[in-house]
């Protein structure tokens, strides 16, 4: 078995469940710990960082050659959503494989880009590589909770680690997706959206239930969320998105029409959802609550919106979303921004000869992410991030569904082929 397979098989054998809960941080200690030990092992001197108790974050530096150029930030989360084994074919925690995979929570989100880091630092440090520049490897805890743990409290309070660091990469980009047959697109993510976790209330007069009741705050709620759901925010074909859709265009031969972008996106597949996404805001209820007994009418409403806005709508989104929601509704929110960097430069070059080099014929393509990631802590230090976790797909393999979903798993000759093109990439970047 190669090193970058049998490092994911056994990350993925630690449960790093990440539940929200600032205190079960367990399973990331352990899987932290395992990374710094592999890092030691190699001759790196990694620094250990626990910003609560079982939050494991691990940072190190491999010096490059030319320290006058900025640093390039390689980083991973160690911590997974949770898994519910009764719905899976293979125990979600045991990284069994079988049929030409590696299976289990993390497979792709994203222990697969922890073990490929990890195989080619220790890599590059046993044989005496020096890269072009300084490499900061990051392993981080919590970032399905937000980075709360990880890379929001590494910037916040560890902000020297990443001196120097101009450019990053990390999840979500890098996969192919067969376009036509043979021929494959390799997926850069060069913009997310932003986030908007909005908290509505809306107040009314509390009575008996039996009686005419003219403001009842649940049924003000319910007719807001109502147009809310109705709603359709507007189109806005920004740059990644047109240049995915025209780079699609070219290698299928269909014409794109940047006045009908719905059209070329219905014609994706399984990627219409993830990209269909980025070509509007979004604002989805996700909670509801109210009421405490069947005969009182209640005096407050409550719900839970999860919003999404593409670059440059922050403030459109915000305005919108009240107009929408109405006068009564008492809106506060959580956000955090888009991201958003150019889709140019040596560290892109670079990219595309490393994919080229392994796959001849293959093209990279830039696209927006229509989730968050830790980017948008490490955006906050000035640095442009770049989705490239590198990965060969088989044609007809749903991937998008694979994050979060049951059953995720990774095909073993796609991470061996990550790995290659990840140590041409840090050799050349
Ligand atoms: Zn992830």
């Amino acid at each position: 078995m190669s090193e970058v397979v049998s490092l994911a098989r056994e990350l993925i054998r630690f449960d790093t469940t990440n539940t929200d809960d600032p205190s079960t941080g367990a399973g990331e200690r352990a899987a932290a710990e395992f990374v710094a030990e592999r890092l030691s092992e190699a001759g790196f001197e990694p620094v250990y960082l626990e910003p609560a108790p079982g939050r494991g974050n691990v940072v190190v530096r491999l010096p490059g050659a030319d320290p006058s150029r900025g640093a390039l930030l390689v980083h991973g989360h160690l911590d997974v959503v949770p898994a519910d084994a009764s719905e899976w074919s293979v125990p979600p925690f045991e990284g069994e494989i079988r049929d030409g995979y590696l299976w289990g929570r993390g497979a792709i989100d994203m222990k697969h880009m922890v073990a490929m880091s990890l195989a080619v630092a220790r890599r590059f440090k046993r044989d005496g590589i020096v890269p072009p520049r300084d490499i900061v490897f990051a392993f981080l805890a919590d970032e399905e909770a937000g980075g709360g743990q990880g890379a929001g409290w590494l910037v916040d309070h560890r902000p020297e680690l990443f001196d120097g660091v101009t450019e990053a990469v990390s999840e979500v980009g890098g996969f192919s997706y067969t376009v036509r047959d043979g021929v494959r697109a390799y997926l850069v993510e060069t913009a997310e959206k932003g986030v908007m976790w909005l908290r509505l209330k809306v107040r009314g007069t509390a009575g008996h239930g039996s009686m005419v009741h003219t403001d009842n705050a649940v049924a003000k709620l319910a007719a807001a969320l109502t147009r809310l759901e109705q709603h359709r925010f507007p189109l806005v074909l920004t740059e990644p998105v047109r240049d995915f859709l025209a780079g699609v265009a070219e290698l299928t031969g269909v014409e794109f029409d940047p006045d009908d972008p719905e059209t070329a996106v219905a014609r994706l597949g399984s990627l219409a959802r993830m990209i269909g996404a980025t070509l509007r805001d979004t604002a989805n209820t996700t909670m509801l609550s109210a009421g405490y007994k069947s005969n009182v009418v209640p005096s407050v409403a409550e719900a839970t919106v999860d919003g999404r806005m593409l670059p440059g709508r922050e403030a459109a989104f915000e305005r919108e979303l009240a107009e929408v929601l109405g006068p009564e509704v008492e809106m506060d929110w959580d956000s955090l921004p888009p991201v958003r960097t150019s889709f140019d430069g040596r560290l892109v070059d670079a990219m595309a000869a490393a994919i080229e080099a392994e796959d001849p014929g293959a093209r990279v393509l830039p696209y927006m992410l229509s989730a968050g990631t830790d980017a948008k802590s490490f955006q906050r230090l000035g640095i442009r991030h770049f989705g490239f976790a590198p990965l060969r797909l088989p044609p007809g393999l749903d991937f998008t569904a694979l994050f979060h979903g049951v059953d995720e798993r990774v095909p073993i000759d796609g991470l061996e082929f990550g790995e290659r093109v990840l140590a041409r990439l840090l050799r050349s970047c």
